[in-house]
């Protein structure tokens, strides 16, 4: 690893992938990842697939969907660029290897998951952040210009002269040590490791959050924190494993403990999760079912890694029902960014599930983050290329990180008591 580098990118989901992949051949990037695996990231968990505008006439519902599910929070120019990026965006895809499910024509096949009035979602089985993240991952590998390190975390923001000037990692074993950077950005990922239940992997504690707080950057709506309605429930500790809404789209329904359908299945996922808790409550149970039995399609062969997860706890489906709970998801709040993922420190980016571009508002419409993961990525990489920056040295303090555990532990408390915080105070106000 070299001292000093263009662009220094934490994170290597299909935000920090898209990105990299959009910098020029003569900037040299730094990619990192905290996990000894590259894959795991929650980008190659997404099981439903990828929004896109389907045709002009789609443009009107496909905003007003996402409007009404973000409880028109959003940000209407945010949702918009998404929007009217997102064909160009698969395009480009395809054209990296992303095999979509087509029609027997060759057309694209679109499904439907929860508030969406229509089929606009693309897919790959039932593994699409799989299918396009190993393709960008694939393609990111033989760029000559970007550096891929494993199990090497960003610990610390480096700033000096009202700006961010590179980071202070940290590798496996090691000690903390400072890179300079021209323009560093977080793509740190979602927040879900600081809670007891998530579909997310426990790494993933909101770190970009917690050093955009260290620093003074702004941050917004951080107690948005999305709730999914269809896990499966288990005993086991760890990670959660979602029932990805298109099994409903694809017409699974919920039934309570005398087997009767008690709610509708294809509402926002705030709401859903609201009816589900309610039901469990009623019934005194821990969870409620989930029945495939009702899909009108071959379910081992459109659901094929749900179905292998359902097998592993000795659920045979469609016959089986299947019991689901709702656990952490998602994070439509993050570090504030403008429409070209800049925060508010000069030199600091931030895309993916760290930032909050406000296409989400207060609830994210399924199937819009990958889309717009991908749409801000880029964004921020055309960006930094027109911004003319140099280094800038930073003072480096070691003394800091006596202790990288201690640091970490802190971080994670940043996150969640500035999630307990927001809530706390917009409820005052609400
Ligand atoms: C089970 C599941 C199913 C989903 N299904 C869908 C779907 O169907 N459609 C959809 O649009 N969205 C879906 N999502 C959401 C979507 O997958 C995520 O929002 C998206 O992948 C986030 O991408 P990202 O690049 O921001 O972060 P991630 O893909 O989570 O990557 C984060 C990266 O940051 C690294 N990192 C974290 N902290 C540090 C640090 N301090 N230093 C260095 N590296 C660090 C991690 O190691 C990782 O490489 C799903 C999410 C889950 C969990």
């Amino acid at each position: 690893m070299k001292e000093q580098y263009d662009v220094l990118i934490a994170g290597c989901g299909v935000a920090g992938l898209f990105l990299a992949m959009h910098l020029p051949e003569q900037m040299q990037v730094l990619l990192l990842t905290k996990s000894s695996d590259e894959e795991e990231s929650d980008s190659f968990l997404a099981q439903g697939g990828i929004c896109m505008l389907k045709n002009e006439a789609d443009f009107d519902s496909y905003f007003a969907d996402t409007m009404r599910a973000g409880h028109y929070e959003n940000d209407p120019d945010a949702v918009t660029t998404m929007i009217r990026s997102s064909q160009t965006i698969i395009r480009e895809l395809v054209a990296c290897g992303v095999d979509f499910a087509r029609e027997a024509d060759g057309s694209f096949s679109f499904t439907r998951e929860g508030a969406h009035s229509t089929p606009r979602i693309l897919h790959h089985e039932d593994c699409t952040g799989r299918e396009i993240t190993k393709n960008l991952m694939r393609k990111v590998k033989t760029l000559p210009n970007v550096t891929l390190c494993t199990e090497t975390m960003l610990l610390d923001l480096l700033c000096a002269q009202g700006r961010c000037c590179g980071g202070v990692l940290l590798q496996k074993g090691g000690k903390p040590f400072p890179v300079l950077a021209r323009d560093t950005v977080l793509a740190t990922g979602g927040v879900g490791g600081v809670y007891e239940n998530s579909t997310n992997f426990p790494h993933l504690t909101g770190d970009g959050v917690a050093l955009a707080l260290r620093h003074g950057v702004e941050v917004e709506n951080v107690d948005y924190v999305q709730i999914h309605p269809t896990t499966l429930y288990s005993k086991r500790p760890g990670r959660r494993f979602l029932i990805s809404e298109s099994v409903r789209g694809e017409g699974a329904v919920l039934l309570d403990k005398h087997g009767n359908r008690f709610t509708d299945e294809l509402l926002p996922r705030d709401r859903l999760t609201a009816e589900i808790h309610k039901q469990m409550q009623k019934d005194h149970t821990p969870f409620v079912w989930l029945s495939m039995r009702t899909i009108d399609c071959d379910v081992k062969k459109r659901f094929p890694t749900i179905c292998a997860r359902c097998e592993e706890e000795g659920i045979h489906v469609p016959e089986d029902l299947v019991p689901v709970v709702p656990a952490q998801h998602y994070f439509m709040g993050g570090v504030k960014v403008n429409l070209d993922s800049r925060t508010s420190l000069p030199h600091l980016y931030a895309v993916g599930e760290t930032a909050c571009n406000g296409v989400h508002g207060a609830n994210r419409l399924a199937s819009n983050s990958l889309l717009e993961n991908l749409v801000f990525a880029e964004r921020a990489a055309a960006a930094i290329v027109k911004t003319d920056s140099a280094f800038c040295p930073a003072e480096y303090q070691p003394a800091r990180y006596r202790s990288p555990e201690s640091w970490q532990a802190e971080n994670r408390q940043l996150v969640k008591d500035e999630i307990l915080h927001e809530k706390e105070q917009r409820s005052k106000t609400s």
